[in-house]
């Protein structure tokens, strides 16, 4: 008898090679098997009248051979096979090749179904190699073919036929995690019918019925179990602050906050106060002050007694972060270090003893701050910059320096609120959704190799105006070897110089140790060069104000949101400023991504075509945040789903928050087994 559990070599047909590949998929018991979805599916439902089969396009035609095949040699060597097909308004050439089984196969008079990409004409249409069956057969055409994602040893037919057992067998098998009541309320359909038209749909209805009940049930669960985390995490008591006036804060600063960074500020120390630990996502678009934001929180957890931890993706950035706030916090006679992996032996020495004799309220650092020899004498905050570079773990582990510490976490990368709570799921979040006043907005061009020269001669003007210029070039290689990105980087600045002999071109990659990094990004800052050559290590934080213009190489290779991220690093002086995008692939699909960085600056608009393009897998990777993945829904297109399913969770964890009742314990243990195959990143 089969269980959930049996591994797929129960299948008849499936033996050890073939579960070796299929375990490459990612499946080995017989419910990896069946939640195994297809990727995309063929509708060959719809017979087409010969007149009417869309050229372009594949299609189901229903035609009679109406003459005898014939045989012929290609000037290639191979064998063609032609044939004629017809029905009652036209005429279909078919053409194979080496399939000399097809002129004995396919009978004159007889009447057969073809499937297959139509070629030709209006006036005369063929297909090449169709799929074909006879009339009345139904196994290749007129139904719905699933087609799944495939591994070597693996073929399309392998894996249905399999999956066609394995359903058959888990029939009784799977429970049904919805409740009754959410399963009507929402209009969805049972299980069995969910898993069995998700792989074999009778109709495009009954395909959209099942997908929607599987989207609804992925995103259900994964809501119900990030509001099991959250409460768990509300049942233990947080660094304790009292509220306080943050008048004195404001005072000092050279600028009065926007009333976007207020309000996050405001949140974020309503949860500080609240007794429970702070778990708080700030996210806000490059340039919108959310170090502001984190400084404020810090200045009040000191005010509170608490030490504060503030961490970095980058020792560039960590720097940075140091020479912004230790002068402010120094006015209030708030001490500050910065610890990083090229901190010195005896600075470090005295730094770990004041971090833990508490003479030191706020430190400031990269993984550094993680070692485990950084003791706090009472960390009362956690504050992490540009998140996405970390995982839920490395986060995790800052926390633990302390028990239960405020977490607040830092994003620039904008993303609608709903998809937030999926992706950042344990948080509560915050959106600045305003930028300081006086920003402009970056020109941004996306052009091609022939504007090369013009881009030599832009960039030497601007040079000679006094400006400085980033150029980014991507890491190229192919997927099996790590790129080298010193390589890449050194010689295009190499081209670089015999093109401008008199320019100052300094050089920097992820490969040079963090001392030189510095070096050369403060020369830069400094203005002792004038173009930086760069791969993305300069895409997080970094302020040079006077640099005003960037060049993107081959842009086609970064997602939208990090050529967002990348031309934040610009705009941030008076000058008006550049972003030039080249790309000499001309596909249609890069050139509207291209396109949208041309048309706006608001990186929640980018966000969301770049969810569109790619879907939210790409995003942060999705394995770092720690969550279970999604198989079935797709973000991009799910928003209002993932809604319905954040309400109805949401109901139902207020009914039963532990989902103690009886009708809940199918839900219960899905949920403990998903989260738990990931629960080392979600303490
Ligand atoms: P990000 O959100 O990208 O981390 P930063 O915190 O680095 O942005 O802020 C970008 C720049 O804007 C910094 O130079 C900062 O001093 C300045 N800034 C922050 N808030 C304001 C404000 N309210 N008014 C004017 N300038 C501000
Ligand atoms: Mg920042």
């Amino acid at each position: 008898m089969a269980q959930l559990q049996t591994d797929v070599r129960y299948i008849s047909g499936i033996g050890e090679a073939r579960a070796k590949a299929l375990y490459k998929l990612g499946i080995s018991t017989l419910r990896d098997l069946i939640s195994y979805f297809p990727r995309a599916y063929e509708d060959r439902t719809r017979l087409f009248p010969i007149r009417e089969l869309p050229v372009g396009e594949f299609a189901c035609v229903r035609a009679m051979i109406s003459a005898e095949p014939t045989s012929q040699r290609t000037m290639g060597g191979r064998i063609l096979v032609k044939a004629r097909a017809v029905d009652e308004g036209g005429v279909l050439d078919l053409l194979f090749f080496n399939q000399d089984y097809r002129r004995s196969q396919l009978r004159t008079g007889e009447t057969y179904v073809f499937y297959g990409k139509v070629e030709g004409d209006l006036l005369r249409r063929r297909m090449v190699n169709p799929l074909l069956e006879p009339d009345g057969q139904q196994q290749l055409t007129g139904r719905i073919m699933p087609v799944y994602p495939l591994t070597a040893g693996i073929s399309q037919l392998i894996l249905s036929r399999a999956i066609r057992q394995g359903l058959d067998a888990c029939r009784e098998l799977l429970p049904d995690v919805l409740p009754d009541h959410v399963r009507q309320s929402h209009q969805l359909c049972y299980v069995n019918y969910a898993y069995e038209n998700i792989h074999f749909p009778d109709s495009p209805e009954s395909l959209d019925v099942a997908r929607r009940r599987l989207v609804f049930e992925e995103l259900f669960l994964l809501t119900c179990g990030l509001h099991m985390l959250r409460s768990r995490r509300k049942d233990v008591a947080g660094p304790a602050c009292a509220r306080a006036d943050l008048t004195p804060f404001y005072e000092k600063l050279p600028f009065s906050l926007t009333g976007a960074q207020r309000r996050a500020i405001d949140d974020a120390v309503g949860d500080m106060v609240s007794g429970r630990p702070m778990n708080r996502l700030c996210q806000g678009d490059v340039g919108s002050g959310k170090t502001m934001v984190a400084a404020a929180c810090m200045w009040f957890a000191a005010q509170n007694g608490w030490q504060s931890a503030l961490m970095a993706p980058t020792e560039i950035l960590a720097r940075q972060h140091y020479e912004n706030l230790s002068p402010l916090f120094a006015q209030f006679g708030l001490t500050c270090a910065l610890l990083t992996g090229s901190t010195r032996a005896a600075k470090r020495r005295e730094i770990l003893q004041q971090l833990q004799d508490g003479t030191l309220s706020v430190c400031i650092g990269t993984h550094a701050l993680l070692t485990e020899d950084v003791v706090y004498h009472r960390l009362g905050l956690v504050v992490t910059d540009e998140q996405h570079r970390f995982g839920v773990n490395q986060r995790s582990a800052l926390g633990q320096k302390a028990e239960n510490p405020h977490m607040l976490v830092l994003s620039a990368t904008p993303i609608p609120r709903t998809l937030a709570l999926v992706i950042y799921g344990d948080l509560d979040v915050s959106v600045i959704n305003e930028l300081p006043p006086g920003r402009q907005k970056v020109d941004t061009y996306a052009v091609g190799e022939s504007y090369r020269q013009r881009i030599n001669a832009f960039l030497r003007k601007q040079v000679s105006q006094g400006h400085q210029v980033f150029i980014v070039c991507p890491l190229v290689g192919d997927a099996d070897t790590v790129p080298d990105e010193r390589k890449a980087v050194t010689a295009y600045a190499e081209k670089l110089r015999q093109i401008f002999p008199d320019l100052r071109i300094a050089v920097l990659h992820g490969r040079m140790k963090p001392r030189e990094k510095e070096a050369v990004m403060a020369d830069f800052a400094a203005g002792e060069s004038d173009i930086l050559v760069s791969t993305t290590v300069v895409e997080v934080g970094v302020d040079v104000p006077n640099a005003n213009t960037m060049v993107v190489e081959n842009a086609e290779r970064f997602g939208l949101s990090q050529l967002h991220q990348l031309r934040g690093r610009v705009g941030r002086g008076s000058a008006k400023s550049y972003c030039i995008l080249l790309s000499d692939n001309d596909g249609e699909e890069t050139r509207r991504r291209l396109k949208v960085m041309t048309q706006t600056n608001d990186g929640f608009k980018i966000s969301e075509e770049d969810l569109k393009l790619r879907g939210p897998g790409d995003f942060f990777g999705a394995r770092q945040h720690g969550l279970p993945s999604l198989k079935v829904a797709d973000l991009s297109c799910d928003m209002r789903l993932l809604e319905e399913a954040q309400t109805a969770a949401k109901e139902l964890m207020a009914d039963d928050p532990g989902l103690e009742a009886l009708e809940h314990r199918q839900l219960r243990w899905r949920i403990h087994e998903l989260f738990s195959l990931h629960a080392e990143g979600l303490n």
